[in-house]
């Protein structure tokens, strides 16, 4: 027997970051009848196989590391252990927690979640396989689509040997030696983190240098901070097949450009890719509704989260020529849910000067435009200002074990607008947003100038840049 259609205002296909915070602010604030449908576990990528784990993984090697420099401040200790598997479940244990934490907040904001997978039937019609081995037909005015992404993979022999980052929260132990893949985000960060934590680390680039989409003084300092920290960079490579040898280990066979026509093998625990993502569509039925692909196969939207079919809206990292980030995917639903249910008629994101922090070793923060891009758009008029030092941090260490500082300001115009910051170091993550918030309401050198230092810090050199 075919089931009863449920019917609201608004359907959310996907309960991640973006969907959820749409949803409760159409429901929530709004009043709106909202249905969200959710496969996995709530929170999506971030929450699960994304920015928490990872950021709490992050924590424990920044930790290790503090325990490395202690002994420059006179700590003595013979070794410290770490256990994996401790943090591991320790984890997994305070993500379950966020989800339930999400499931409540969607009660008390009224909206009904359906746990299954959804795809479109019509304009105004989706279907949803439940998890409990049943269908629900929902049919809504207004559709949106947030259902975020997924790891790519290369298509090469015995790939199906290799992990993405999803498997890297699902390793119960901590690899001995790993291969990564991808001069990203996340191979910078996952990289980063093996190291610090103590796993042997083949990083595995195809060019020169990491995080390329970066400043050139960003890619150049994590380059070679990374190589000074003891990961093996291979540049130029390739791997061109992967074999299980058993005993859990796997066996890559690879070329880089020292010796091009070289092929190289080598044995490890574990291979990562970490190449890009993927919009998560395959299963949406887009083609029954129509909805517009960009080229590289992500949904096509506006500024205002449009897709080319009325009343069907997407946001996040399924969409095209976006930021892949948490609080871009948040603040797309809530203004979406501020326009369409809020009576807020312009309510849309400002893509531009959006902050973003790489949790790498150390840390980058970025805004706006890179050097290169500044004087493509401004010529002439672009004023580069920067600065390299060693943080008081450092003071009581050796020269090799002293982390870098490099700060970068980019000005445009007789006012010297600034249009692009980047920064590098030790606790640059927190020091980005208030920066981010000076930029985005315009601020100019001299308003930077104008803020009287705060001592010692490392963020003073960017308000006493010469
Ligand atoms: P998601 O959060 O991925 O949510 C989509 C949801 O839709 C998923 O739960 C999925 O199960 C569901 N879904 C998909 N298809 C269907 C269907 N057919 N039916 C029902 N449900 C469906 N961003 C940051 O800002 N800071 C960070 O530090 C950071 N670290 C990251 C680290 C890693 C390893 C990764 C992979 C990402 C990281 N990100 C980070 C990016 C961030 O996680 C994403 O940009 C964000 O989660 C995107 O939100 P979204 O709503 O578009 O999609
Ligand atoms: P990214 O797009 O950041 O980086 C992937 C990199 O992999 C590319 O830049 C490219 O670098 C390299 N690459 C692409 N194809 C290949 C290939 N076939 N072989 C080898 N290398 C290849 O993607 P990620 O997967 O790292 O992350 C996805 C997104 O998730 C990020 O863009 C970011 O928005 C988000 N994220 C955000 C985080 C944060 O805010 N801290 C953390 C993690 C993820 P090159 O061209 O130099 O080879």
């Amino acid at each position: 027997m075919a089931p009863i259609p449920k019917e609201c205002e608004f359907l959310v296909i996907g309960g991640g970051s973006g969907g959820l915070a749409s949803a409760r602010r159409a429901s929530g604030m709004y009043g709106a009848k909202t249905i969200a449908i959710e496969d996995k576990r709530l929170g999506g990528t971030c929450v699960n196989v994304g920015c928490v784990p990872k950021k709490v993984t992050w924590n424990a090697a920044a930790i290790a590391e503090t325990f490395k420099d202690a002994k420059a401040y006179g700590f003595g200790y013979d070794n410290f252990s770490f256990d994996w598997n401790t943090m591991k479940k320790k984890r997994d244990a305070y993500v379950e927690r966020l989800n339930g934490i999400y499931a409540r907040n969607l009660d008390n904001d009224k909206v009904e979640l359906i746990r299954g997978r959804a795809s479109f039937v019509d304009k105004n019609t989706v279907e949803v396989n439940t998890h409990d081995g049943g269908k629900e037909i929902v049919k809504a005015k207004k559709i949106l689509i947030a259902v975020g992404g997924k790891p790519r993979f290369p298509k090469i022999p015995g790939v199906e040997h290799a992990i993405s980052s999803d498997g890297f929260f699902d390793l119960e132990e901590q690899p001995k030696k790993v291969a990564t893949v991808g001069a990203g985000y996340i191979g910078v960060e996952m990289s980063g983190m093996f190291m610090a934590l103590g796993t042997e680390t083949h990083f595995f680039i195809r060019e020169d240098n990491l995080l390329r989409t970066f400043d050139p003084m960003i890619q150049k300092t994590v380059t070679e901070t990374y190589v000074k920290q003891g990961i093996d960079l291979h540049r130029g490579s390739d791997i061109s097949k992967i074999e299980d040898i058993g005993n859990g280990k796997k066996r890559i066979t690879y070329t880089e450009h020292k010796l091009r026509d070289k092929q190289y093998t080598m044995d490890v625990d574990v291979v990562l890719f970490a190449i890009g993502r993927d919009p998560e569509i395959t299963d949406l039925n887009l083609d029954a509704v129509g909805v517009k692909l960009a080229e590289n196969g992500h949904i096509n939207v506006d500024e205002y989260q449009n897709t080319n079919v009325e009343n069907i809206y997407a946001l996040g990292d399924a969409c095209d020529k976006n930021f892949e980030l948490t609080p871009v995917a948040i603040a797309a639903g809530r203004r979406l849910s501020d326009r369409l249910f809020g009576g807020k008629k312009d309510a849309h994101l400002e893509y531009s000067n959006i902050p973003s922090v790489v949790f790498a070793h150390p840390e980058v923060g970025t805004i706006g435009l890179t050097e290169p891009k500044a004087r493509e758009k401004y010529g002439d008029t672009v004023k580069v200002y920067q600065t390299n030092f060693t943080a008081m941090y450092y003071a009581m260490m050796e020269p090799d074990e002293k982390g870098p500082t490099a700060f970068k300001v980019i000005c445009e115009g007789p006012n010297e607008r600034i249009v692009g910051l980047h920064i590098l170091g030790a606790g640059v993550s927190e020091m980005l947003q208030g920066f981010g918030v000076a930029i985005k309401m315009g601020a100019t050198k001299a308003d930077f100038d104008r803020c009287v230092a705060i001592h010692p810090t490392s963020s003073e050199e960017l308000v006493t840049l010469k």
